[in-house]
């Protein structure tokens, strides 16, 4: 088996984006190591569709499975988008992943919250990584903004069981003093004159998302880092070249007992296929597409689904 890797090193956003100190990653070297003993070749620095020619993998291979990722970020079309200071959260992340690991960062310039205001807008799992990663870089103060009212201190049983309850949750990125606030709208990032910025502008919300009038405010910020989750994967270069169905949501299409894509011997599993989600459910669609693809090249499988 054959896994190529756009990364310098393998182990997908567990490596480049969740930070090291919520996930250290020798646990992956150790897992990358298991599978090169079981006969898995990694090829790295190999971005198809980029550098590499998908159409390479399709007469080189009998069964391929994109298993890229949802990586596509939400944007925040908002006047002062464009400013030195407001950056993707997967940006700064993954930087402070390579820095950890004394990777090069390229010519990239540096992103960092050392000595600034910082303001993460969005209130997920990426967004608390943001903020940890600010703290220990040394920033002067972390706000960090949700559009979706407050959540109660305690679920309503009644109305969410048995889905996963609605209610406030703290991470331990948060618990480390970041300012949290809710039903917020970002209308506008402040320049300060000189390329940078110094400020957001905001609304508050009601609980169908539209502005309130008079509830206008500002925060200082001299980094606002967007994470405000992920549309869908990348769709240009490799999933546009090999001309792959869509879901309506843009991932690609496919079922959850065959794995298939709508083209021949070509299969999709994990946040490609689901959309961006959790890890236990890239492992469980890794292991049930094994099971599929096992069976498409064998006629039979003694895999575990
Ligand atoms: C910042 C952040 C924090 C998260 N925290 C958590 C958490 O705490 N707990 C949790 O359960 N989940 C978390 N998640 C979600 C979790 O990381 C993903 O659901 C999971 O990693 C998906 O696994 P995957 O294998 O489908 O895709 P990924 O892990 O995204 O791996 C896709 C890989 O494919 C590579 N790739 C993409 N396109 C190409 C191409 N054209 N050529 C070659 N390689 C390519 C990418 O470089 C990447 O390495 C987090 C996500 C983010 C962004």
């Amino acid at each position: 088996m054959h896994l190529y890797e756009r990364q310098a090193k393998a182990g997908g956003l567990l490596r480049y984006g969740i930070p090291d100190f919520k996930m250290e990653k020798h646990l992956i070297d150790r897992r990358v190591a298991q599978m090169e003993a079981e006969g898995v070749t990694f090829h790295t620095n190999a971005h198809i569709g980029v550098n590499v020619p998908v159409q390479n993998l399709v007469d080189e291979f009998d069964a391929i499975v994109l298993t890229g990722g949802s990586e596509k970020p939400r944007d925040l079309p908002v006047p002062g988008r464009e400013l030195d200071g407001v950056h993707f959260a997967m940006d700064f992340l993954r930087q402070q992943n390579k820095r950890v690991s004394n990777e090069s960062l390229g010519n990239a310039p540096e992103l960092l919250a050392s000595g600034k205001h910082v303001v993460v807008i969005g209130g997920g799992d990426t967004g608390s990584d943001c903020i940890g990663t600010s703290f220990r870089q040394g920033a002067l103060s972390v706000t960090q903004l949700e559009i979706m009212p407050q959540p109660p201190e305690k679920e309503n049983k009644l109305l969410t069981w048995p889905n996963w309850p609605l209610k406030m949750r703290t991470s331990s990125s948060q618990a480390e003093g970041a300012v949290r606030d809710f039903a917020v709208l970002t209308t506008r990032i402040i320049p300060n004159g000189k390329g940078g910025i110094r400020g957001i502008e905001c609304v508050r919300v009601d609980d169908k998302m539209q502005p309130i009038e008079g509830t206008q405010f500002e925060i200082k910020a001299e980094l606002v880092l967007l994470a405000m989750g992920f549309v869908n994967p990348v769709h240009e270069g490799m999933l546009s070249d090999l001309g792959v169905e869509f879901d309506p949501r843009g991932n690609v299409k496919a079922d959850v007992v065959q794995y298939k894509s709508s083209l021949p011997k070509i299969f999709s599993a994990g946040d490609m296929r689901r959309g961006q989600s959790l890890v236990v459910w890239a492992i469980r669609e890794g292991r049930q597409c094994a099971h599929a693809v096992d069976k498409f090249l064998m006629g039979r499988t003694d895999l575990p689904r």
